[in-house]
């Protein structure tokens, strides 16, 4: 066999001063980069299968571990960068699709970070969120246009909403991507925060439907899961039409992540590839589609909203028109930062358009066609704090959906590794000694932290406008001023430059 050309991207120090040789980091390595040197009598390491996911330097009693970018690096050249050699070497040794986990990490413009808040001064005071009440409360759903009242009491049946107590929702990861007591972590922190989380295509499991009204369960192309009782289990109904990391293409989970529980959840062979279809089989168009919602609804006896998740590309405004006048209630946009378990790293850097844009198009469109109320719409695609949340909803968002943030919350630490099943932080793995790694009722804890923590922040801001609603600032641009945007940059996202 050839030698291979691939350098290790990572170099780990070991400080043998501080090492007791605990054996703890070579126990915690589902990539065996640390191992115990029966001859030497000491724990070596082993650069080239390191990841870097941070699980020894973080769990080593004596704090003996560094891992650093290994220092080797090609010779200086603007065009081919060290990754651009290193993929085309990894794609000469393989033959294969470069794949890749997690969000799209190319150095593009992070939109959210051109975009400033305002603050109340002298005139229309801030509010204090300590002292006065201020609402987060949102629903999703399609508005009514007007509503008749009789003594104090609606006199109509309003179309079924999804009630959150914070505009923000886990977003659609699934059963197999991820651990079991990943999505029990993140089903148990919605129904403790009043919000919601989402199956993703992988169906649900028996031990998860007790968590029905705070779930959103999906049907995607592969339709794994799905059944009559799937669909009464949860509160609303996503249709995945398509994702911000893999806009256009399929889902590929493989044969071994595919063990009994997985198996019986989508309802597949143990141990074969669980392949979704780029497209639904059974949609072409608008008309399509529109059979499928109410279809759904129709199965559902009218009483669970339908949700309409698509990843964001050119000419988003346009679709989601259509999907807003086939039926959808809920429409989810998700960026191309979007994170996903698995995807080609070409399809994943290159295809999509920042959520940013996506967002304001589109509900500027809505609000231009006059049918901005009859459809909520979900932000996605790498929303990272409180202030992304607050500037997504000034923007034109109901709510977001978070997935990353949230799997940081939990131990995630960005290696990107997803797709090898290893993940050495029990989140992304079907592997049972790995799984064991997250306490469920812990990663619950942190999620609500997460989850108060960031309400707090988003009453503060909102105080700070003078806005004691969240509603009230849906779709509010004149709270927001861009810097280091060009004017068609402004034009598009509908904000003034900083100073105007
Ligand atoms: S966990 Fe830390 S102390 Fe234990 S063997 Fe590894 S580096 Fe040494
Ligand atoms: S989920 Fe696990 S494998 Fe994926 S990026 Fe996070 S730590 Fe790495």
């Amino acid at each position: 066999m050839s030698i291979s050309y691939l350098t290790p991207e990572f170099l780990i120090e070991r400080n043998k001063s501080r090492c007791i040789d605990c054996k703890v980091c070579v126990r915690q390595c589902s990539n065996l980069a640390h191992q115990y040197d029966e001859e030497e009598q000491t724990v070596i390491s082993d650069d080239s299968k390191c990841v870097n996911c941070h699980r020894c330097v973080t769990l080593c009693p004596t704090k003996a571990l560094y891992i650093k970018k290994h220092p080797l690096e090609f010779k200086g050249n603007a065009n081919w960068t060290g990754n651009a050699i290193r993929e085309i070497y990894k794609q000469a040794e393989t033959g294969g699709v470069l794949l890749t986990g997690m969000g799209n990490d190319r150095p593009y413009p992070i939109y959210w970070d051109h975009i400033l808040l305002n603050a109340s001064q002298v005139t229309n005071p801030s509010i204090d969120p300590l002292r006065e009440p201020m609402e987060l409360k949102t629903f999703l759903g399609r508005k009514p246009e007007s509503v008749k009242i009789k003594d104090g009491k609606l006199t109509e049946k309003l179309p079924p909403q999804l009630e959150l107590e914070v505009p923000v929702m886990f977003s659609a990861i699934s059963f197999g991507a991820i651990s079991l007591n990943t999505c029990k972590a993140l089903a148990a922190s919605a129904e403790n925060s009043g919000i919601m989380w989402n199956t993703g295509e992988g169906g649900l499991h028996k031990d998860l439907y007790k968590y029905g009204k705070n779930t959103i369960v999906q049907v995607a192309s592969g339709r794994f899961g799905v059944h009559p009782e799937y669909l009464q289990a949860g509160a609303a109904i996503e249709i995945k039409i398509g994702q911000g990391a893999k806009p256009g293409i399929g889902g590929h989970l493989p044969g071994e992540k595919v063990g009994s529980e997985v198996s019986a959840t989508r309802m597949i062979p143990t141990g074969t590839d669980a392949l979704s279809p780029a497209p639904h089989h059974d949609i072409y168009s608008i008309e399509d589609l529109r059979q499928l919602i109410y279809s759904l609804k129709e199965a559902t006896n009218y009483e669970k909203p339908v949700s309409v998740k698509i990843a964001a590309v050119h000419n988003v405004a346009a679709i989601c028109s259509g999907i807003a006048r086939a039926g959808a209630d809920i429409i989810a946009i998700d960026g191309y930062r979007g994170a996903t378990g698995a995807a080609p790293t070409r399809i994943r850097d290159n295809v999509g358009i920042p959520i940013e844009f996506a967002l304001a198009s589109v509900d500027s469109r809505l609000r231009d066609e006059g049918i901005r109320n009859q459809v909520s719409i979900v932000c996605a695609g790498s929303i990272r704090n409180s202030a992304d949340i607050i500037k997504a909803i000034a923007l034109g968002a109901d709510a977001v959906y978070v997935a990353s943030s949230a799997l940081i919350a939990i131990g995630c630490h960005m290696c990107q590794k997803c797709y090898t099943g290893k993940c050495n932080w029990g989140i992304a793995t079907q592997d049972s000694n790995l799984v064991k790694r997250l306490n469920p009722e812990l990663a619950a804890k942190r999620l609500n932290n997460l989850l108060h923590a960031w309400s707090h922040e988003i009453k503060d801001m909102l105080g700070g406008m003078g806005i004691n609603a969240i509603e009230s600032l849906r779709g509010n641009r004149l709270m927001l001023r861009g810097i280091n945007l060009n004017d068609r940059e402004l034009k598009i996202l509908g904000i003034k430059a900083a100073g105007e």
